[in-house]
């Protein structure tokens, strides 16, 4: 078996960190060959020390600086330190370099994890906004360069593992009646819907089963992570949203499910561990360890299932709205909910707001072709405009 070359874009996240647990383990199957963070130098100062990547790249000049000189004094030769977004792209691209780690958040991570897949990469996707931006477009570059496309998000990741031997994402599967799409439905599952007015953002980000950054905390906590993930679904699964059944599975064990025409239906369980998708796509098509618990059934006791309450949870339909229309509108509904949730999260909006952002900009923004990624990203632009403009109106 070869070694692999990695990049891991978004290193010092909740998913990079889970991903070099992995790798760590797995020295004889992996070599780190670039990291990227964008503003935790002390924590990708102690991954370039433990890994040696070749390349190491920070966003701002100075922290790059910074780090460079950290990394001189301990001795460390090995690690050349890059920075700017363009340098994400150089490093995503390199010929060491087999399988990309797209764990950005947010849009910041589109055009890194594209270039991957244009460069033919096998592309461990966790970036699921990159996606949902650019949707067709991006499944186009990956089956033009012949990439692999492997989802890490978890309920994608269950999916791919639940569909027929030998799929490949972006290919339609017939025998396929419905995809079942399991939610936990966050910290505010059970709240009276009135208090919801006063949340906090760190109520917001509490969530019940899984650990993970700020931002997609308040997607579960808003179901807008939901929402994504339907979009996600359609893209990666060649489905329409039709075929996609958000389930409220509160314990989050099954971590989704793939419902045949012949009335079986397949679901992957496990422990909420972001390493369990990571090993799967990192060691595919084979196995290896994870560093996971054994999932234990007998303290699980009961697997619980429900609807979901789009009252309650208006993004998820702002979702569904937004996948029916296509085009530019999910890249449309992407950055209004990145503005919005940043907006939250630094106090200038009620959790409340965040749905009527993402309704403003979807009803002002004019919807385009998205024949190309210029226009993806002039929408995001235009949307993130607009929403700002607005959480300024809610403000005055
Ligand atoms: P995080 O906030 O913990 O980490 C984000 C990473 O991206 C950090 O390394 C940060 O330095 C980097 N980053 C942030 N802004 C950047 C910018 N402008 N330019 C360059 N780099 C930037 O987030 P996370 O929870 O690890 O999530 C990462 C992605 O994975 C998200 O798209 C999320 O939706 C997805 N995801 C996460 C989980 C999870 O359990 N955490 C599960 C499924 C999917
Ligand atoms: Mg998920």
């Amino acid at each position: 078996m070869s070694i692999k070359g990695i990049c891991v874009l978004g290193s010092t996240g909740s998913i990079g960190v889970s991903t070099l647990d992995v790798v760590a383990r797995h020295p004889d199957r992996y070599q780190v060959i670039a990291l990227t963070a964008n503003n935790n130098i002390d924590r990708l100062f102690e991954q370039c020390q433990q890994f040696l990547p070749a390349f190491a790249v920070v966003i701002d000049k100075d922290h790059a600086e910074s780090l460079r000189r950290r990394l001189v004094e301990a001795g460390n030769k090995t690690t050349e330190v890059l920075s700017g977004a363009k340098a994400l792209e150089d490093v995503s691209v390199l010929p060491a370099v087999d399988s990309v780690m797209a764990a950005i958040v947010g849009a910041a991570g589109l055009l890194p994890t594209l270039a991957a897949a244009r460069a033919g990469k096998t592309v461990l996707l966790a970036n699921k906004e990159a996606l949902v931006m650019s949707g067709p477009l991006f499944m186009a570059a990956v089956a033009e360069s012949g990439a692999v496309l492997l989802p890490i998000d978890s309920e994608h990741n269950a999916i791919f593992q639940c569909m027929p031997a030998h799929y490949h994402a972006g290919r339609s599967a017939l025998e396929v009646r419905r995809i079942l799409l399991t939610a936990s439905g966050g910290p505010f599952l059970r709240k009276a819907i009135e208090a919801l007015h006063d949340v906090t953002p760190d109520e917001a980000v509490a969530h019940p089963n899984w650990v993970m950054g700020r931002k997609i905390s308040v997607d579960s906590a808003t179901m807008m992570n939901k929402g994504l993930e339907l979009i996600e679904a359609c893209l990666l699964f060649h489905t329409p949203p039709e075929k996609v059944e958000v389930v409220i599975h509160p314990q989050s064990v099954i971590h989704s499910m793939v419902d045949y025409v012949d009335g079986t239906v397949l679901a992957q369980m496990g422990n909420p561990d972001m390493r369990i998708p990571i090993a799967h796509a990192m060691a595919w098509p084979e196995r290896f360890d994870s560093g996971a618990e054994p999932l234990d059934l007998f303290s699980i006791q009961r697997l619980d299932f429900e609807a979901p309450d789009f009252e309650r949870f208006p993004c998820l339909q702002r979702a569904y709205d937004a996948v029916t229309v296509g085009e530019t509108m999910p890249a449309i509904l992407n950055a209004a909910n990145e503005v919005a949730v940043g907006s939250f999260l630094e106090g200038g909006i009620r959790f409340t707001a965040i749905p009527d952002v993402i309704k403003h900009c979807m009803e002002s923004v004019a919807v385009m072709k998205a024949h190309d990624i210029p226009e993806v990203l002039e929408a995001d632009r235009q949307s993130r405009e607009a929403a700002a403009a607005y959480i300024a109106r809610l403000q005055s």
